[in-house]
């Protein structure tokens, strides 16, 4: 039915008046706070923006787009992708928020707390991507600085997220460093019965979970040539090694 003009004249000004901002309601209710600004911004950022979980998805799709050729004519259960553990595969940030929140820095003791509740969920992309490893035949070989006193309880947190790892190698007394952890998947000596392991990826949130890297990498070109290629870097605004650099 066609309204006369005036009448649609005068429902068009009804309706401007309606939408205006000046004639908003209040809301019934107070919408959700944000996480608090007293947290630091780079803990917000990771726990809640679009940005931070679009990241984590494209660099795991990205390494799941590269196995394919990166694997291509290496015998099934002979190569390997070796990833990090804490805000690679598993997020903390609740445990950021958690000292955060009772203005605590982070201490040995309160993390092992955090990792003995398991609470922390997978990471995005994380699962599917194992399952994508395997599905082309390879390992799954987590290399992480979790003490070994909580290697047990740490392997039986990734079966409850749905990570299935082939090898889960954590930090010996005094040895942070895993560049001999990752010679030790390539060498066979990792673990009883997995044989030598050609490793065609790396994936990590800190410079150091990758081959003999550190914070100099920075200002390599070559080095940061294998990025997308065979080295997949995760955002980690929160802590890592590059809290050490000398300001710019
Ligand atoms: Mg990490």
């Amino acid at each position: 039915m066609r309204l006369a003009p005036a009448l649609a004249r005068l429902m068009l000004v009804a309706t401007a008046l309606a939408c205006s901002p000046a004639s908003r309601q209040a809301p019934a209710t107070a919408p959700t706070p944000a996480l608090g600004a007293s947290y630091p911004t780079e803990l917000r950022w990771v726990r809640t923006s679009a940005e931070y979980r679009a990241l984590v998805l494209q660099t795991y799709r990205a390494a799941g787009s590269h196995l394919a050729d990166a694997s291509r004519g290496l015998p099934q259960g002979r190569w390997a992708v070796i990833l990090d553990l804490d805000e690679t595969m598993i997020d903390n940030s609740g445990y950021q928020k958690r000292i955060g929140a009772a203005h605590q820095r982070y201490s040995d003791s309160s993390w092992a707390r955090w990792v003995v509740e398991s609470t922390a969920p997978a990471m995005p992309g994380a699962v599917e991507f194992t399952r994508q490893v395997h599905a082309l035949g390879g390992l799954v070989a987590i290399v992480t600085n979790h003490a070994e006193s909580l290697c047990v309880v740490t392997r039986k947190h990734l079966v409850t997220v749905g990570i299935d790892a082939d090898l889960v190698l954590c930090q010996p007394p005094g040895g942070n460093d895993k560049n001999p952890r990752f010679r030790q998947v390539q060498s066979g000596t990792a673990m009883t019965g997995v044989p030598p392991l050609q490793v065609v990826e790396w994936i990590g949130d800190n410079i150091q979970d990758f081959p003999t890297l550190t914070q100099g990498a920075r200002n390599d070109p070559a080095v940061l040539a294998e990025f997308g290629i065979r080295y997949f870097v995760l955002p980690n605004p929160m802590y890592g090694s590059w809290e050490k650099n000398p300001d710019q």
